[in-house]
């Protein structure tokens, strides 16, 4: 029969990780099931310089690997596979991926979510060679530079404007002739000398995918059909996040826009014994340490209620 796990840790981004740090040193030896693609956003970014501890930043990647060492070093076991489905209505609670399934006494949902991306051909070979989806993330990069902008709503906006603060100059793209973002980041955005917007129009494609860098974006006009090449050295992607909760749906409460729903101040969601932490239950923040933070938070209230619940 198998093993009834005292802590399964599902996702491997920061959150992830540092709950699994804290819970093995909590003597818990936490099984964290990683993802086929595991550590999340940060592996799709180069340079991290905002992640407090690392004078000179690290490569996203490699701090990721630093944390997956970390967790391991105290005692994770680590399972490359993804949870297909999970019964939060029995106890132990159960988790299934493709090929096993696993009983656990708590569960950390720690999936993050991901940046809705354009599919245009090139978008994927230069992710993280002047695209970006992150502006806190990789805007630095990009000062006195060209920038563009795609995205109508308050992230688009919020990108922009910091951006404005870097770069030469900021190129708001939209599919349609009036944004969705909130009457006081459309005024911001709109009022700033840096920003300007192209209206009606889409990205077609992203060049030089052979050059290994952004040098232009091809634009489409939505109304005329017309595409021109406009060149640029950065291109920000701010068309939304998706939370990655699809398999969770029905088994804990969600928010209308698909986050998990969390106690406000803690990472508990509707079960008792479930957690959620890091990006999954997060539509404002999405930082890496914010996502770590609330990673120990998860780890800390599962070891409390293991031992009110499952005491001895
Ligand atoms: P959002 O409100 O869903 O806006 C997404 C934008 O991207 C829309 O303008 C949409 O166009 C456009 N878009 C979507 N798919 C596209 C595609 N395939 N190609 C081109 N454009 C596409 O998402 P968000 O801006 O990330 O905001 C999400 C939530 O977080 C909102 O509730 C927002 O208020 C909140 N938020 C708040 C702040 C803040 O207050 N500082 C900052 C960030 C986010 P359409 O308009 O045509 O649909």
């Amino acid at each position: 029969m198998a093993v009834t796990r005292r802590i399964v840790i599902i996702g491997s981004g920061p959150a992830g990780y540092t709950a699994a740090i804290y819970a093995a040193r909590a003597n818990l030896a936490p099984l964290m099931i990683s993802g086929i693609q595991a550590g999340g956003q940060l592996m799709l970014t180069t340079l991290v310089e905002n992640y407090p501890g690392f004078v000179d930043g690290l490569m996203g990647p490699d701090l990721m690997e630093a944390m997956r060492q970390q967790a391991e070093r105290f005692g994770t076991e680590i399972i490359a596979e993804d949870v297909t489905a999970v019964d939060f209505s029995r106890r132990p609670f159960h988790v299934r991926t493709g090929d096993r399934e696993y009983d656990a006494l708590t569960v950390i949902i720690a999936t993050g979510a991901s940046s809705k991306m354009l599919g245009v051909p090139s978008e994927k070979l230069l992710m993280g060679r002047g695209v970006s989806t992150c502006a806190t993330c990789d805007g630095f990069f990009f000062r006195d530079q060209n920038i563009m902008v795609v995205g109508g709503g308050d992230s688009a906006m919020e990108e922009a404007l910091y951006l404005a603060r870097l770069g030469r100059k900021v190129e708001v793209v939209h599919r349609r002739d009036r944004l969705r973002a909130s009457k006081i980041m459309q005024e911001r955005a709109l009022k700033n000398p840096k920003i300007s917007f192209v209206w009606n129009s889409v990205v077609d494609d992203i060049l030089d995918a052979s050059a290994g860098k952004v040098t232009a974006v091809k634009l489409r006009d939505v109304d005329t059909g017309e595409v021109t090449e406009r060149p640029v050295d950065g291109l920000f992607v701010a068309i939304g996040h998706q939370p990655n909760t699809g398999i969770f749906r029905g088994q804990i409460d969600l928010l209308p826009n698909g986050y998990a729903r969390v106690t406000p101040g803690t990472t508990q969601t509707s079960v008792p014994g479930v957690f959620a932490a890091g990006d999954v239950q997060d539509s404002m923040w999405r930082q890496a340490v914010t996502a770590a933070g609330t990673g120990c938070m998860a780890a800390l209230e599962a070891e409390r209620y293991l031992e009110a619940t499952y005491p001895g």
